[in-house]
């Protein structure tokens, strides 16, 4: 059959999740712990933070940058993944999910590769951006959509040439597809999304896990 395309199924999800690696024990119980928050929805699934383990290890990333922590569920799935001098930089806006994380970041003995930076991620982003610019492997966009652009221009600047911008929910739940959205937030992702197709900076692909995810690689040059 040409161009198969498969929605996943209650069943083929569970084969999905069965047949990777088994979950690390302390991300299980964060997501456990997480599925009970009324925000739920804001974590990635965890098939979601196997493939970015997988990239941390693929492109062999000590330094990696998060903007949006939650309760640190990608945080502790790529810190665990990183050498041992790795780092994770996870910013969010505030601690009010975070101190879930940190418990589980300890038991899974890797809380001291993962620093949080609190305040607005534009701000911590320009203070990387004087100190710390081009010296990141990989950085991880999980945050406020409607800033999307100005998240990827920085991370641009953030990443070396070779290292990967990953945005999630770049699908937004399929409302990105539609000419009659009007929402800011999808509009923002959808006009990123084209942006990204047609920018030379970048090799990228969009990859239809979780709720989207949408991959550039800084190419070699200015
Ligand atoms: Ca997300």
């Amino acid at each position: 059959m040409a161009n198969a395309r498969l929605a996943l199924d209650d069943r083929l999800y569970a084969y999905l999740l069965k047949s990777e690696p088994p979950e690390h024990e302390e991300l299980q119980k964060l997501r456990e712990r997480t599925k009970r928050l009324p925000e739920a929805r804001m974590q990635i699934a965890p098939e979601q933070g196997h493939f970015l383990a997988f990239l941390v290890r693929l492109i062999g990333a000590r330094r990696t940058l998060e903007l949006g922590t939650f309760t640190g569920y990608s945080a502790l799935a790529m810190a665990l993944a990183l050498p041992a001098d790795g780092r994770v930089i996870t910013c969010d806006l505030c601690e009010t999910w975070i101190d879930m994380g940190r418990l589980h970041w300890k038991r899974a003995g890797v809380d001291n590769k993962i620093e949080v930076k609190i305040g607005p991620a534009l701000e911590t982003l320009e203070r990387l951006e004087r100190g710390a610019a081009g010296l990141f492997d990989l950085a991880f966009v999980d945050a406020d959509k409607e800033a999307y652009d100005t998240y990827y221009e920085s991370a641009l600047r953030l990443v070396r040439p070779g290292g990967l911008i990953v945005f999630d929910n770049m699908f937004r739940l399929g409302r990105v597809a539609d000419p009659q959205e009007t929402d800011p937030d999808p509009v923002s992702v959808r006009k990123l999304n084209a942006k990204i197709a047609g920018d030379e900076r970048v090799d990228r692909v969009i990859l239809p896990i979780g709720d989207g995810m949408t991959l550039a690689c800084r190419r070699q040059g200015p």
